[in-house]
């Protein structure tokens, strides 16, 4: 092995690119900020919150975000940890829950699904499960807020596997929660980590077993009890600790903490990035590419617009993929034909945003994006590979698009196309009616923002009308032209790329075509065709 091969595989055994999953309110500011202090990034707590705020105050992003106070789009975070280079994507999860969401998923090599121990699996958490799913990548589960009265532990498993449909491995197990709580017995390594309220002191014994008397010491004589038996349960009924399962996505590590106390969340994190997966291997046209492969390969996942609406600058998030990336190098653009020279390749940390020399596969770079990129770009700095494309993810509101200004047909159509290509948005023509556009969303803040950028870089005036569609089903059919369905309740639909697509009022009418129409599959996602 040459000597700058074997760098490139120390710098990618480092890395660990991923991003965490949870419905609102779980706690993922809260666990995002006490991971980054562990890993020095911010000095203390509420910078991530102070962030948010400081950016808008500094205005330089869109109107939108200022007025309602929150981020339009996501951020990477980069920290290190003992020895590990982390790349933690942040994704939007409130109102601003969007395509952007689903895609920054695509960039991540594993996912932390956090959970609210008082509820259980919401609906956000089942919607960038299934992401996740699609992909296979290893899932880890952090059931957060045990200092607050919550769920029965093997209730809450019970539901990963009935809603979810993983299997969980408890690495760490609850003793009591709420007033009652007192820590968590870490199975493997059997040590027991003791609460102290708020303290934030973390008192870690070593045992020989759970059977280890010093536990009842610590605990008390009923929860001792009452841990044994459900060690013991665990040990004989529950799954059993299989590695390749937890790689193939098929099994979660599930471990319990409360992020707020900042307890088990460093117990979390050491383990987890011991079993999370280094950068893999991403399918291309030719094949999967490895990240050890020396040349320089990314795609584009994210484009972000409007950093300055003045000077229409955006930055394309490009997830390294293999080889070595240097500042100033010359990459190859394939759908386009056009070689880039990438001089101010920026990287993220929590509070700033800086220029970087050099990334490895798993990172994550911002540049400059003269108008050029497309969501899914492949950027290349030698050969002719392409990335697999970003799927397209079933929107969830939809609305008819006019244009009111119709001297400005031309601004309008740029527009429309420049945003659909941004992932702004995604535009469907009505089959047979070219002209008759709808316009499809994962977060209805993403139609606010359309209608703002419109107005703003292209002078246009649109008027949408909402409809009472709620999925989009990419269709696979001989005959998908001439399918039977409900047209009082359907629309039949083209994407950008030709797809057929059905907009359907809710998963009934999907059964009905389904049963009505022999041979046809309906997917939720474009890239199962
Ligand atoms: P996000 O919406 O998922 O980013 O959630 P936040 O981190 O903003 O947390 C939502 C609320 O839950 C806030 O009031 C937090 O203070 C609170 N919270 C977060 N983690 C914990 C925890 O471990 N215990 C308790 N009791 N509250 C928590």
């Amino acid at each position: 092995m040459t000597e700058q091969m074997a760098a490139l595989k120390k710098e990618i055994e480092k890395r660990r690119t991923f991003a965490i999953i949870s419905h609102p309110d779980a706690g993922k500011t809260t666990l995002t900020e006490k991971l980054l202090l562990f890993g020095g990034a911010i000095r203390e707590a509420g910078s991530i919150k102070g962030r948010k705020a400081s950016r808008h105050a500094t205005s330089d992003w869109m109107e939108i975000e200022r007025k309602r106070g929150i981020s339009v789009t996501s951020t990477v975070l980069q920290f290190q940890y003992e020895g590990y280079h982390v790349n933690l994507l942040d994704t939007p999860g409130h109102q601003d829950f969007s395509d952007d969401t689903y895609r920054t998923l695509v960039a991540a090599d594993s996912a932390v699904m956090l959970i609210d121990a008082a509820k259980g699996v919401e609906p956000q958490t089942i919607k960038l499960f299934e992401v996740c799913r699609m992909r296979g990548i290893p899932i880890f589960t952090f059931i957060n807020k045990l200092d607050r009265e919550s769920r029965d532990p093997f209730e809450l498993l019970k539901e990963l596997e009935d809603v979810l449909g993983i299997h969980s491995y408890p690495m760490n197990w609850p003793v009591g929660s709420g007033a009652h709580f007192r820590g968590i017995f870490d199975r493997r390594r059997t040590v027991f980590e003791q609460y102290d309220g708020r303290e934030q002191k973390v008192t870690r014994t070593p045992l020989t077993g759970v059977e280890d008397e010093r536990l009842r010491e610590r605990i008390g004589d009923e929860p001792y009890q009452k841990l044994m038996e459900e060690i013991t349960l665990l040990d004989v009924a529950g799954d059993s600790f299989d590695e390749s399962a937890v790689q193939q996505g098929q099994l979660t590590p599930v471990f319990f903490g409360s992020a707020i106390s900042n307890f088990g969340v460093e117990t979390f994190l050491r383990q987890f990035l011991e079993l999370a997966p280094t950068p893999v291997a991403r399918p291309t046209s030719e094949g999967l590419l490895c990240p050890e492969t020396p040349t320089f390969a990314g795609f584009v996942f994210k484009i972000q617009a409007n950093m300055n609406p003045a000077h229409r600058d955006r930055v394309a998030f490009v997830r390294v993929c293999a080889g070595r990336f240097s500042r100033g190098m010359n990459v190859a653009h394939p759908r386009t034909g056009k070689r880039i020279n990438l001089s101010s390749p920026q990287q993220f940390f929590a509070q700033d945003r800086s220029i970087v020399e050099e990334a490895y596969p798993g990172d994550i770079i911002g540049i400059f994006d003269p108008g050029i990129f497309r969501i899914g770009d492949t950027l290349i700095e030698s050969g002719s590979l392409t990335f697999e494309g970003l799927p397209q993810f079933s929107p969830e509101h939809f609305a008819r698009v006019t244009l009111t200004d119709t001297g400005k047909y031309k601004q309008y159509n740029k527009g429309l196309a420049q945003l659909t290509e941004e992932g702004t948005v995604q535009l469907f023509r009505v089959a047979n009616r070219t002209e008759d556009l709808i316009l499809g969303v994962v977060g209805v803040l993403q139609f606010e923002v359309l209608e703002y950028r419109l107005k703003a870089e292209y002078g246009v005036t649109v008027s949408l009308t909402r409809l009472p569609y709620q999925l989009a089903r990419w269709i696979v059919s001989d005959r998908a032209d001439e399918l039977l369905f409900d047209r009082s309740s359907c629309l039949l639909v083209k994407d950008q790329d030709e797809r057929f697509v059905m907009l359907f009022p809710n998963e009934f009418a999907t059964r009905w075509v389904l049963e009505r129409n022999d041979g046809v599959t309906l997917h939720s996602t474009s890239n199962a065709l």
